[in-house]
């Protein structure tokens, strides 16, 4: 089964063979230097000078960003079960909040972002999601950080891009705390979390707050190649890996390759009459409406994919495909295919091999 959800992903045997290692201890100058090793690596993904990881799932870095960083009150962005998170790990915490919410299709708007801030001078943190993975959506945070940097110097900009790191190279020089996940675009099983920190979200941070998720310890621990507890050691030295192949490939052209197949991935669908969900597509995933999603993806099973569908409203009504990590082009033209012959057997189009056709000459021949 092609596992073609937007993560967890495919994990590469070569990641899976990192597992059976035998288990290095944690306070041994070999780990040491993986961890420094692996930040350091990091840190070509985040461009931001301090990085650390967490034993958690990408919602636990999301909970250590938002109580290390508001001090009065934060701004959420809300276009879907990612960015409702934001709202919901402040009202846990007692963190005041204002929250802007946008149907599921619909990127942030810059003006009221900056309407929000101008309006409420108390609001010192700003959280919204890169790309939001409910519905598959690319929200323009470079441009939101920019204006607001120049409205308000002082705003922490928390971008959670769980769905974005190794996706595509982020422009985080408005962006002070950035967000990833192992299960996403890194293509480790889940687990771990990584985040990326400015000079002034440290400075924010100060003495951090919380206990396993306390930041300033965490970084000031990592960044001696120490952990405050036991670190997920397997995920790293995977992560280690993961990082050397994507420096193999060129960073440049990893990014560059995931654009080129998301492109010819919408193309296709598109071709098949499919109707691409969000006004602003991420590059991690094809998010395609569709009435009968369900009986699709359960035809796709017989296929040998397994695509996620919808959650809350859209349950039903919305499937994704994964686009992130190394996917060969084999195995997304059988994707594609398979999606063709689902609608062939839906009765709503006769299968005559557009979808590989499109996918060949957008992807593969050229
Ligand atoms: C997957 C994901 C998360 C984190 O979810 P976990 O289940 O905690 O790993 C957060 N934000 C986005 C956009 C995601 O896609």
């Amino acid at each position: 089964m092609i596992l073609a959800t937007p993560g967890p992903v495919e994990i590469p045997l070569f990641v899976r063979e990192t597992f059976l290692g035998e288990t290095i201890h944690h306070r041994t100058p070999e780990f040491k230097a993986i961890l420094l090793e692996t930040l350091d690596r990091f840190k070509n993904i985040t461009h931001l000078p301090y990085n650390v990881f967490l034993s958690s799932s990408g919602s636990g870095a999301m909970e250590a960003a938002v109580i290390n960083t508001v001090k009065n009150k934060a701004l959420t962005i809300n276009a879907g079960k990612f960015g409702e998170r934001w709202g919901k790990i402040c009202a846990a915490h007692n963190i005041d909040f204002k929250e802007i919410k946008y149907d599921w299709d619909k990127p942030a708007q810059i003006d009221d972002i900056i309407a929000a801030i101008k309006e409420d001078r108390s609001i010192d943190t700003l959280f919204i999601q890169i790309s939001e993975s409910a519905g598959g959506l690319r929200h323009p945070v470079e441009d939101i950080a920019a204006e607001v940097k120049l409205v308000n110097e002082d705003i922490i900009i928390v971008a959670d891009g769980i769905t974005a790191l190794g996706v595509e190279d982020i422009d985080t020089s408005n962006i002070d705390i950035v967000i990833g996940g192992s299960q996403k675009a890194f293509m480790l099983p889940p687990g771990l979390s990584m985040l990326g920190v400015s000079e002034k979200a440290l400075k924010r941070i100060g003495k951090g707050k919380g206990f396993y998720f306390n930041l300033a310890n965490e970084i000031k621990k990592q960044s001696e190649g120490s952990t405050s507890f036991t670190p997920a050691t397997s995920h790293i030295i995977a992560l280690n890996e993961v990082l050397k192949k994507l420096e193999s490939i060129g960073l440049k052209n990893h990014y560059e390759n995931t654009k080129k197949r998301h492109n010819a991935l919408l193309h296709s669908l598109e071709e098949l009459g499919l109707s691409i969900f969000p006004e602003n597509p991420a590059l991690s995933m094809a998010a395609v409406y569709f009435e009968k999603a369900e009986e699709l993806r359960s035809i796709l099973k017989k296929y040998e994919v397994n695509v996620a569908g919808g959650q809350d409203h859209l349950k039903g009504k919305l499937f994704r495909i994964n686009n992130m990590g190394i996917i060969e082009d084999y195995k997304m033209a059988h994707i594609i295919n398979a999606v063709e012959l689902a609608l062939d057997e839906l009765g709503i189009r006769k299968y005559d091999a557009s979808g590989v056709r499109v996918y060949s000459e957008k992807k593969i021949k050229s």
